[in-house]
């Protein structure tokens, strides 16, 4: 994020239930507030017969008890101060038709209107009648514009003129976009802003009466302030600053993919405007390169809103009734995209008055030439100067038009080239995820195996374990005999030695033995030989 990095504030308003609602008996709320997460919202969803909760959570939300009040104070009295410090900013009301778009942008405005007392009335009126409140707190000149357009149909019409003429969108010279002719009323008082808009409100809602159009068209209303500032010693210096009020046509005319890559041709009669600002959301928020301001009025118109200089602030409205569910839950899932986007605040470059004055000198000398030549010539409406000037333009956005056609063309092949690209990488993916589908069968399989594997692995283990025991145990008792047995080698050595010692003495013995016998048979035989000369 840069430094001065702001990201868009989101609101979500959900509005009571209609009478016709309550008294149609079918009337169910699905849609309720978190106590303990202020600033989030619960929607429950039921779907092929099962119910969840889908929670979305956004910088405020404004359940059905809230008032016209709370949400000004919440979301837009800031924005008076940011506006006379020389910021400009905008407050946008999305969201289907019939959940409070209007009501919250305008509400039901009386000249009693006070910005601080809770009536009907919605911010346009509070936000004049504060302005005028705090311009007359400081102490300096200033003065205050106001301008209001709507958009149907791709054509802008000045809802302040009395011909609701036709109006163009240009390109200054600074590259801002600027609405060529259009009215931009100079009021002095919150009076005045009545005495404008009376009229404007009342064709409004005839045309909205006779045709429907309402839930179709977009409307931007401009408050423009400039406050002179004392430059210690120096020239004196007006700041400019711009709040714009914008309600969005409903948010069922984007369709129902609008959000994503709905080609032109396709969205047929989808709401243009809706359905770039959709596109201008997505690549803001997705950073995706070239964002597609200039394909519809509306966002050319609030390109410095989205993603620009300027402070904004959007007020999602839905509705609690389950029959509105789908609607509901994706203009939730819209705003919730559109928290992301990041806007970089600027103050707007300051004018001297010798800047202003010769700006306006300028302008009233166009004008003198175009109205001199329009009464001296008949037929000619502008001065040559400045026909040579339109045609120059001209032929210059000819050119550039025809440049774009052919890159139209060229991008439209690569566009063509990449779909092509792009389903036969879809048919690669198909047959990978397959294989891959088959690859992650074969490897539980396999896993099994290597799980029964390892159990018997560990019974080897477990057996190799205990052999090896029993082989340390047996070397053991081996070295141990082996010991023994030499101690009883020796022993038995020593056994021999006394062995051969008893034999020579049993030897001798026998010896000694046999000559005491010989001695006793000699005995004997003379004792025979005696005991026979005796019988004899
Ligand atoms: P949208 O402009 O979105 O189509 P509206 O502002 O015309 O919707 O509102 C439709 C109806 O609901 C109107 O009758 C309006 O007065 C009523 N309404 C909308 N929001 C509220 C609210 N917060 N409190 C009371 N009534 C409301
Ligand atoms: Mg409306």
């Amino acid at each position: 994020m840069k430094s001065n990095s702001q990201q868009v504030k989101v609101f979500l308003r959900c509005r009571p239930p209609l009478k016709r609602e309550l008294s149609s008996g079918q009337y169910r709320s699905v849609v309720s507030c978190n106590v303990e997460r202020p600033n989030s919202v619960n929607i429950r969803v039921e779907r092929d017969g099962q119910t969840f909760i889908k929670t979305f959570d956004f910088d405020g939300v404004f359940n059905q008890t809230a008032n016209q009040l709370d949400v000004y104070k919440r979301v837009a009295v800031h924005s008076i101060e940011e506006m006379l410090k020389g910021y400009d900013c905008t407050i946008f009301a999305y969201g289907q038709t019939g959940t409070g778009k209007t009501y919250t942008m305008e509400g039901r405005p009386s000249r009693e209107t006070k910005w601080d007392v809770n009536s009907d009335a919605g911010l346009i009126p509070r936000v004049c009648q504060h302005l005028f409140e705090e311009l007359e707190n400081i102490d300096s000149e200033y003065s205050v514009q106001i301008s209001y357009v709507e958009l149907y149909n791709e054509k802008l019409r000045d809802l302040l003129s009395p011909h609701y003429s036709e109006l163009k969108l240009l390109n200054d010279s600074k590259g801002n976009v600027i609405i060529e002719g259009v009215e931009e009323v100079v009021v002095h008082s919150n009076e005045n802003v009545y005495d404008c808009l009376d009229g404007c409100w009342k064709r409004k809602t005839a045309s909205t009466k006779m045709n429907e159009n309402s839930s179709r068209s977009h409307t931007v209303f401009t408050i423009t302030t400039h406050v002179k500032s004392r430059n210690s010693g120096e020239e004196d210096i007006l700041i400019t600053g711009k709040l714009h009020l914008v309600d969005l046509a409903g948010s069922e005319n984007i369709g129902r993919s609008g959000a994503t890559n709905m080609r032109a041709q396709e969205a047929g009669k989808i709401n243009k405007s809706l359905l770039t600002l959709g596109r201008v959301i997505t690549a803001l928020v997705e950073k995706t390169g070239r964002v597609p301001y200039r394909d519809s009025l509306l966002t050319r118109i609030l390109q410095n809103s989205l993603g620009g200089k300027a402070k904004t602030n959007i007020i999602a409205t839905i509705s609690p009734a389950h029959i509105n569910l789908e609607e509901t839950l994706s203009t939730c899932i819209y705003a919730s995209r559109a928290k992301f986007i990041e806007n970089q605040p600027e103050v707007n470059q300051t004018l001297t008055k010798k800047a202003l004055i010769k700006e306006y000198t300028m302008i009233i000398e166009r004008l003198r030439k175009d109205l001199y030549t329009t009464r001296s010539k008949n037929g000619i409406y502008l001065s040559e100067e400045r026909y040579e000037e339109i045609m120059g333009q001209l032929a210059q956005k000819d050119h550039e038009s025809s440049t774009l056609s052919i890159s139209v063309s060229s991008l439209q092949e690569k566009c063509d080239e990449l779909t092509n690209a792009n389903s036969s990488l879809r048919t690669e993916l198909r047959e990978t995820l397959k294989e891959l589908k088959q690859g992650n069968k074969r490897n539980e399989e396999l896993s099994e195996k290597l799980l029964a594997s390892q159990k018997e692995l560990n019974v080897s283990n477990i057996k190799i374990n205990e052999k090896e025991y029993i082989i340390t145990v047996q070397e053991e008792t081996e070295r141990k005999l082996r010991e023994e047995t030499k101690a009883l080698r020796n022993i038995m050595d020593l056994l021999k030695n006394d062995q051969q010692i008893v034999y020579s003495a049993c030897e001798e013995l026998a010896n000694h033995h046999r000559k005491q016998i010989a001695v006793i048979r000699r005995v004997e035989d003379c004792l025979y030989r005696n005991a026979s000369s005796l019988l004899l």
